[in-house]
């Protein structure tokens, strides 16, 4: 055996000993009380996608204390803060910032009373409902680690502090904004989002893809209005688009392959003005789910082709078809976590937590708009993985089932905070080492 084969292996057990987790569950313990401090602060101050100014300004100053080099107002509130730290991989940490236009009803004693108004104008509101307050705590907790750490590995760290998930936006306009030109590429990329699925301090990973291609669909399903007392005189703009909404149901059940996985959800359906007037339009607004283009493709396909049957059907006048609008600038690609980054990340989350801590779990159908920092040069090694938030108590008053629990995005959901943010910043600390760890 060589000197330096024998080095590899002992840092290597150096980083995943029993020691090495100890040491640094402590030092994550030491710096839990400003991060509660920071997350309490941010909780109580969300903001909405693509306006996060002050809590962009928060992270930007705590990296730039730390001695990165800080650049803000990357693809609008965007922070980038690189450290470089010798040869090496690079790797992108990200955290989402915004909030969600949701009335917070928690109780907790520092909930959000905020309120403002969404880019497309409208007032509500205002809750870190999806806990994008725990990836920002825990960016500023794994930052800090690394920085202490900075003699045990060797490379280039971008943490990025991402505005405007919700809408699907942010990572698009980070990128837009040279992310990949300005800054350095990275050539692996790490992310964690809080889970309502899964019981605080558990760690959920999927192998493949993990999120779903999300679209959002307009349906105009235009009629011929007229007195509600001479049906025979219109064409029902209502009737057909109820068709067309029940004839959607047979897109996954019929016409897609049973162990292919999609949604096609009516979540709007506006028609009318009175009780005596048949209209001459309804408008549907659809969200559509996939995992491949194909399917994307196959469902996209479908709706407008039952839409015009439907029409047909209904006898609808040729200039009167149905408008099908995909709304390609809100489409979130799917996320895909890359085999060799997440096995490998996934053992080494197996030895500092230990089995029964960590677990592979299946896909869901929400979107992630961190796809898009692969999706741009899929040579990127890319892994989003889960931090569960549900408080145990509830979990097993709940026997764990999902429709018992409040859901990400619930005006309910309140993690338990702590245990989500010392276990992720210990989990983004050990996955950067994996990375970028002096082996
Ligand atoms: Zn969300
Ligand atoms: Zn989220």
């Amino acid at each position: 055996m060589t000197r330096t084969m024998l080095a590899v292996m002992l840092s290597v057990s150096a980083m995943t000993s029993p020691a090495f987790a100890q040491q640094l569950g402590q030092a994550v313990r030491q710096d839990l009380p400003e991060l509660m401090a920071l997350y309490r602060d941010l909780h109580q101050h969300p903001e909405l996608s693509m306006q996060e100014m002050r809590s962009a300004g928060l992270l930007a100053a705590e990296a730039r204390e730390l001695g990165f080099d800080v650049t803000a107002g990357v693809g609008g509130t965007g922070v980038v803060a690189v450290l470089r730290n010798g040869s090496g991989p690079t790797l992108l940490l990200r955290a989402d910032m915004d909030a969600l236009p949701v009335e917070e009803q928690t109780g907790l004693p520092f909930a959000s009373r905020a309120r403002g108004t969404s880019l497309a104008g409208v007032e509500s509101g205002i809750m870190h409902a999806c806990g994008h307050d725990t990836h920002m705590a825990a960016w500023v907790g794994a930052a800090r680690r690394l920085v202490a750490m900075r003699d045990q590995w060797s490379g280039t760290l971008v943490m990025i502090a991402q505005p405007g998930e919700e809408i699907g936006r942010g990572a698009v306009a980070m990128l837009d904004d040279g992310l990949y030109i300005r800054f350095p590429k990275p050539t692996h990329a790490i992310a964690f989002h809080d889970s309502a699925s899964l019981p605080a301090g558990m760690i959920g990973y999927s192998v493949g893809p993990a999120l779903a291609n999300v679209d959002s669909v307009d349906l105009a399903v235009r009629g011929v209005g007229g007195h509600g007392a001479y049906p025979h005189t219109t064409r029902d703009p209502i009737v057909l688009a109820s068709r067309i909404v029940t004839t959607l149901q047979t897109l996954v059940s019929r016409e897609l392959n049973p162990l292919d996985s999609a949604v096609v959800t009516v979540g709007s359906f506006q028609g009318g003005t009175k009780h005596n007037i048949i209209s001459d339009e309804a408008r549907l607004q659809l969200t559509v789910r996939s995992y491949t283009p194909e399917i994307r493709r196959q469902l996209l396909d479908g709706i407008a082709r039952i839409a015009r049957g439907e029409a047909i059907a209904a006898g609808i006048p040729d200039e009167r078809m149905p408008v099908v609008t995909v709304r390609e600038a809100e489409f979130t690609p799917a996320t895909v976590n890359t085999d060799a980054l997440t096995q490998s990340t996934a053992a080494r989350f197996r030895q500092h937590f230990g089995e029964a801590r960590v677990r592979q779990v299946p896909p869901v159908m929400a979107g992630e708009d961190f796809s898009r920092y692969h999706l741009a040069d899929p040579a990127i090694e890319s892994l989003i993985f889960w931090v569960g938030g549900v408080p145990q108590a509830r979990w097993d008053e709940a026997d764990g089932d999902p429709a018992r629990l409040p859901s990400l995005h619930s005006p309910f959901w309140a993690p338990e905070a702590d245990t989500v943010i010392a276990t992720a910043t210990e989990a983004m600390v050990v996955a950067a080492l994996g990375v970028l760890g002096r082996n």
